[in-house]
């Protein structure tokens, strides 16, 4: 990107050490719009970028299921056989910086390469390199955000980034941070599919099995939420959000679509994260994110988004998918299944992915013999 194509400024640039030994090459720093900036979607590549001589992602391949012998998928259509895929990583270092909605700290994010099974992990370099997996058991409650914790290493509001990693199906990659919270950035995932297309992206020896939902689950709470899932129609996953907020300012809107990297890239990756302006007030009534303004995010008032404008008219419920890509990521592999969330939160995303883990033990345990 050319810092003249995002006015408040995007600058690329290489330091002299970013990259260390066993890291994946040479050093690359972005540094990525600052959180006042605003940049139009039609920035976000179309395509991903590779190291390794490919020219496209790895395409899920049916492979033979032992129990069943199915090994054939019709159209694209999920079959009952085993899909599968290489596993990617990135092909060096790459930093986005930025400062935190919630605490106002600043950021400093380093997406490495790492090895094949690996997963993702965040790595709390200010505490001493303290590791904090993106699995489901380190899973935190929070408002508002997905947290992590491991011991006295916490890690917050990682759903964007995990998001931007899973959509462009980069499996295992290690996380450095400077602090606890990510960057709010511009509220959207933009400036993570940015890093990683700069770092471009490698297979590793590893393969990658989807967790495919087998039977309709859902999970609901007291307040009306809901999200369920069902076997797949495609082989990916397929986000569905219905987002409706009688009361408040956001009019009603749904957008859903098929989660291919390109999918993603044109048309969620940008969507910004949005909140009413009187939850906006409250929460700075009660100390938190003092340091935000009109334009890190959409702020909703009486006329729509206060000093601030769309880039789609559906972009909140496209932020919503982009947060249910984030926070399924937590299942620590890809999920193959049709999603549909009706006034969805981050916990209920969570709760989920625990029923679709339990789901999965569940069909695989032994028939009991006895
Ligand atoms: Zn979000």
């Amino acid at each position: 990107m050319n810092p003249a194509d995002c006015p408040s400024g995007v600058s690329v640039g290489s330091p002299p050490d970013v990259g260390a030994a066993g890291r994946g090459g040479v050093g690359h720093e972005v540094v990525f719009c600052p959180r006042r900036t605003i940049c139009s979607p039609s920035l976000v590549s179309t395509t991903s970028s590779f190291c390794d001589g490919r020219s496209s992602s790895p395409a899920w391949v049916p492979v033979l299921n032992a129990a069943t012998g199915a090994a054939t998928a019709a159209a694209g259509r999920e079959v009952a056989g085993v899909w599968q895929r290489p596993q990617q990583t990135l092909c060096k270092p790459v930093v986005v910086t930025g400062v935190g909605y919630w605490s106002g700290q600043e950021n400093r994010v380093e997406l490495r390469p790492a090895a094949a099974g690996s997963g993702v992990v965040f790595v709390r370099e200010d505490l001493g390199g303290l590791r904090v997996p993106a699995v489901l058991a380190n899973h935190v409650e929070a408002v508002s955000r997905t947290n992590l914790s491991v011991g006295t290493a916490t890690v917050e509001m990682v759903e964007h980034v995990l998001s931007a990693l899973a959509a462009l199906q980069i499996d295992c990659c290690e996380i450095g941070l400077t602090a606890a919270e990510l960057p709010g950035l511009d509220g959207s995932a933009q400036a993570y599919v940015e890093a990683i297309d700069a770092a471009g992206a490698q297979t590793v020896a590893g393969v990658s099995t989807p967790l495919r939902v087998a039977t309709p689950l859902v999970v609901e709470d007291a307040s009306g939420g809901r999200i369920e899932a069902r076997p797949p129609t495609t082989a990916g996953l397929h986000v569905t959000y219905d987002l409706h907020y009688p009361g408040k300012p956001i009019p009603p809107q749904q957008y859903g679509g098929v989660m291919t990297p390109k999918v993603y890239r044109t048309d969620v990756a940008a969507a910004r994260t949005f909140l009413p302006e009187e939850d906006a007030r409250r929460l700075q009534e009660q100390g938190l994110g003092l340091t935000v303004t009109y334009r890190d995010l959409l702020i909703f008032g009486p006329n729509g988004p206060i000093e601030n404008q769309l880039r789609w008219p559906d972009e909140c419920a496209r932020h919503k998918v982009l947060d249910v890509v984030g926070d399924l990521a937590l299942a620590g592999r890809p999920i193959h299944a049709d999603i549909s969330a009706y006034r969805s939160g981050h916990q209920l995303n969570a709760a989920l992915v625990a029923a679709m883990l339990a789901a999965e033990g569940s069909q695989q345990e032994p028939a009991d013999e006895s």
